[in-house]
């Protein structure tokens, strides 16, 4: 999605990609076959570049601080990666930065998480400090007696864990962020974020809360991204609690999910304005030239064949929608939970979005019987 925009603004994007056939190939300028772990591959790649950028964190971090020092342009800045990969890490340079977070802290053996769960109580939750992504690095301990297997369910303390205290959160927000290189910073609208399974399964735009949340929540996104270095958009994703309190969950330093919707429902898209950002034009107009938006996910439903075909004939229903918008990644292999496309729908009002998707779902699971 960000060669799409880029090929309107006639920046040509190079691709590093350990995936042959990965989905950014076909619209990419370049495409380079290599690990964007590797450090001689990110240095060759960086040759090539005028600007290096990422769509995911976990880079290597090391490899992009040398490159800054020898004058190559990163953005967001190496800094940024090193705190964000490790969640642990970004917790505690956020709490030193006094954004409302839920408590948290490093378990480094049972006895450990044990005493974390005698601060926090259950349920607990126990992340992976790195290379997480879609709930893959989370495991919830109801009990002292479930510690172990939540563990266990992580790959053991040796993958480096922390401990979370449960966020008792009555709905998810989260806000993008953008950042140009002359530190501009403007935030796009609050949006709702549903997950399913923790996976993020649907966005709906503007978040449907309280102005006065809508504005906690835009102040708080602001000062996290304000704490880090470098252009581009950031995602915060952030819990609404039952007394209005908003606490950080995390930051992504990239284009991101909460941001589909952007391509149809606001005069600049997140991936125009990431653009914008890293190569320093001035920032565009964040806000939503629709009333409101919805994003649907396709996650895989079934592997290989039936879960492309289950796929399909979702597409097919929301291209007789009104207003609806297909997009599908194209992604080689159909995995259950796979996030392989997504359909967004802009309208007059969110009820009418809802009672929308309810058509396109819900005829779903009535072929489904
Ligand atoms: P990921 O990197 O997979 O997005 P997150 O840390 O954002 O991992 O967690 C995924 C989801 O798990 C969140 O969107 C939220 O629904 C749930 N979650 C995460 N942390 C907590 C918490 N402390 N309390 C309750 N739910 C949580
Ligand atoms: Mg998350």
């Amino acid at each position: 999605m960000l060669c799409q925009a880029a090929s309107e603004m006639a920046i040509k994007v190079i691709v590093l990609d350990p995936q042959q056939n990965c989905p950014a190939s076909s619209l990419a300028y370049q495409h380079m076959l290599g690990s964007f772990d590797d450090s001689t591959t990110v240095q060759e790649f960086a040759k090539r570049c005028g600007v290096l950028t990422f769509e995911i964190e976990h880079v290597d971090a090391a490899t992009l601080e040398k490159l800054e020092k020898q004058g190559v342009e990163c953005q967001p800045k190496a800094s940024t990666v090193r705190i964000i990969q490790d969640k642990y890490q970004q917790k505690v340079h956020f709490s030193q930065h006094d954004i409302p977070l839920p408590e948290f802290s490093r378990i480094d053996d049972l006895e450990g998480a044990k005493k974390a769960g005698e601060r926090f109580g259950y349920p607990l939750m126990i992340k992976s400090r790195r290379l997480a992504y879609d709930g893959r690095g989370n495991a919830v301990a109801k009990s002292e007696e479930e510690l172990p297997s939540a563990v266990d369910a992580l790959g053991g303390f040796d993958r480096g864990l922390y401990a979370e205290k449960w966020a008792p959160f009555v709905k998810e927000l989260a806000v993008i962020v953008a950042r140009g290189r002359d530190n501009t910073i403007s935030c796009y609208p609050v949006v709702e974020t549903i997950h399913r399974d923790n996976i993020c399964h649907i966005v709906k735009a503007p978040a449907n809360v309280k102005w006065k949340v809508r504005e906690c929540a835009t102040e708080v996104a602001f000062n996290a991204v304000n704490s880090l270095e470098g252009a581009g958009v950031f995602a915060v994703e952030l819990f609404l609690t039952e007394d209005g309190q908003i606490l950080l969950n995390e930051v992504a330093p990239r284009p991101h999910n909460s941001g589909h919707h952007t391509i149809e429902s606001c005069y600049t898209s997140q991936y125009e304005q990431h653009l914008r950002a890293v190569v320093g034009l001035p920032l565009g107009d964040p806000s939503m030239k629709t009333p409101a938006a919805i994003m649907y996910n396709i996650l895989g439903e079934e592997e290989g064949e039936l879960g492309f075909q289950l796929a399909h004939q979702l597409m097919k229903r929301a291209l007789t929608i009104p207003g609806a918008s297909v997009h599908w990644y194209d992604k080689p292999e159909m995995r259950k939970q796979r996030k392989m496309g997504h359909i967004t729908i802009v309208g007059p009002s969110l009820s009418n979005l809802e009672s929308n998707l309810a058509t396109i779902t819900e005829e779903k699971a009535s072929e489904d019987k």
